[in-house]
């Protein structure tokens, strides 16, 4: 392993990710190699914090000139009310996975929404008009939403375990997209729409410890698109969408996207996307 300490220098500057816990994160990993990339001596590390030191470390954040930070779970809601500014999607979101700095504020933006439209690569420029289906109504369903309703899709139907919440996110959704047509299902009925759905997003946590896709891929038209928020290893859904002959992929785009948005607003930089992949495929690899 190379030595850390060989590349710290005056011009330094440190970013963090704030989370509880955060040693599994692929992250450092990520932005390491990509400072290292294009010479940048600059260091991002894990601050694994407890919930009350959320506040006073931005507070620390701020005195100390950093560039800014990455949040995780489960700050990314509380981290909002230490913040100067919010911007207005993230707040739309209740949720910020990257804080930067402008003048002497700190500031707080999602990056999750648009990289995972930017992890769809030619598929965007599909979406315009197209009806899908999205499972899950958590925390990155909302950004996977809020980017689709974005980027023009017609509607979509979400289907969510817990019935209030999947009625909350279409709710939210209608309110500040009038023209989409958001509908939320039971999720015992979801395989009854795959048959309808241009694409569909799997965004329940369902598949990180090897359970059963909550949906099943049978009816899916040719040529659907089957993406499945999980990262971690091939899921059950994945499986079906292979065996079914869908256009698919798993998670991995969507956080190398994300994070090369913060590294994008950090930096200024055009982030090198393929140094960051690599360095995320490795990650995994040496779980
Ligand atoms: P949340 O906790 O906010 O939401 C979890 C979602 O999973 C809810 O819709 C919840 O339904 C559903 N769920 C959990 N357990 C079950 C179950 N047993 N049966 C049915 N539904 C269930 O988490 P996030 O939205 O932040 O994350 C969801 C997934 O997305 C995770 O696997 C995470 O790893 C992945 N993710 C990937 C990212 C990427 O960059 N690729 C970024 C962020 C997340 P209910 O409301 O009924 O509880």
């Amino acid at each position: 392993m190379k030595s850390i300490s060989a590349k710290i220098t005056g011009a330094s500057q440190v970013v963090f990710i704030l989370g509880h816990p955060v040693s599994h994160s692929l992250s450092p990993a990520m932005h390491n190699a990509a400072f290292e990339k294009v010479n940048l001596p600059w260091l991002y590390t894990p601050l694994d914090i407890f919930s009350r030191e959320v506040g006073p470390v931005v507070k620390m954040m701020r005195a100390f000139n950093t560039r800014g930070a990455n949040v995780t779970v489960p700050y990314k809601e509380k981290v909002l009310s230490h913040l100067d500014w919010i911007e207005p999607e993230a707040r739309w979101l209740g949720s910020v996975n990257t804080i930067y700095r402008k003048d002497d504020q700190l500031c707080g933006t999602s990056t999750d929404g648009e990289g995972f439209l930017r992890s769809l690569g030619s598929w965007r420029s599909r979406l315009n008009g197209t009806k899908g289906l999205l499972i899950g109504a958590g925390g990155a369903a909302k950004a996977v939403a809020g980017a689709l309703a974005h980027a023009g899709v017609k509607g979509f139907y979400v289907a969510n375990r817990s019935g209030a919440k999947g009625a909350k996110l279409m709710k939210s959704l209608r309110k500040k997209y009038p023209r989409l047509d958001v509908q939320a299902i039971p999720l015992r009925d979801v395989d009854r729409f795959v048959p309808y759905s241009n694409w569909i997003v799997q965004s329940t946590s369902l598949g990180l410890k090897g359970e059963a896709s909550p949906v099943s891929l049978k009816g899916a038209r040719k040529g659907t698109l089957a993406v499945d928020l999980i990262y971690h290893r091939e899921t059950d859904f994945l499986k079906q969408a292979k065996h079914f002959g869908l256009v698919h992929w798993g998670g991995l785009g969507m956080l190398l996207h994300q994070g090369a948005l913060s590294f994008e607003i950090w930096t200024g930089r055009k982030a090198p996307i393929e140094v960051m992949r690599q360095a995320l495929v490795n990650g995994l690899k040496f779980r």
